[in-house]
């Protein structure tokens, strides 16, 4: 059987503690899609096509892994890509108490999509994409938090 999973985020941009979910799941399923949000409301700091470009380099060469963009509903997406598991990553209680809401109302929903948690390792538990775009936007140097191949500037 086929195991796919979709990672679903804005990763704007991608970070190390990104990184270290992806990398730790790779093992455990035959392809994961990293698919990068289109808000509507929302454009991002960064734009579409660089945050995927980034995520595509830092996981070059690695044949599970595949970049894609999405609209709409995560489990409209899984269903159309044939993929069974939606990978979250969890930080704190606060992203398990926002996780589990969203895994519980996608059961809800009928998907059939399981949801896998991956707890982030100790020293990526403060690393978030909002903190980064703030440190850049104050003219500071944050790409100690992100992976060699994303250029911030
Ligand atoms: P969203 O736009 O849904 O907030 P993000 O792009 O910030 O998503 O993150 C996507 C996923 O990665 C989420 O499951 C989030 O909890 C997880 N994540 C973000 N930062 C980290 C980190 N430092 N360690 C582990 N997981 C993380």
């Amino acid at each position: 059987m086929n195991k796919t999973a979709v990672f679903p985020g804005s990763f704007d941009p991608i970070t190390k503690g990104h990184e270290s979910v992806i990398r730790r799941a790779l093992p455990l399923f035959d392809r994961i899609i990293v698919a990068v949000g289109k808000n509507s409301e929302k454009s991002g700091h960064f734009p579409l096509e660089k945050r995927m470009d980034w995520i595509r380099h830092t996981f070059a060469g690695e044949k599970k892994l595949e970049v894609k963009s999405y609209s709409g509903l995560t489990i409209e997406f899984c269903k159309e890509e044939g993929a069974a598991y939606l990978l979250r990553g969890l930080r704190s209680g606060a992203d398990f108490e926002f996780e589990k809401t969203i895994a519980h109302m996608n059961r809800d929903m009928r998907s059939g999509i399981e949801t896998i948690f991956i707890l982030t390792l100790p020293e990526y538990a403060h690393v978030s994409s909002t903190i980064v775009r703030e440190i850049i936007r104050n003219g500071g140097d944050a790409s100690i938090f992100v992976p060699a191949a994303v250029a911030l500037k």
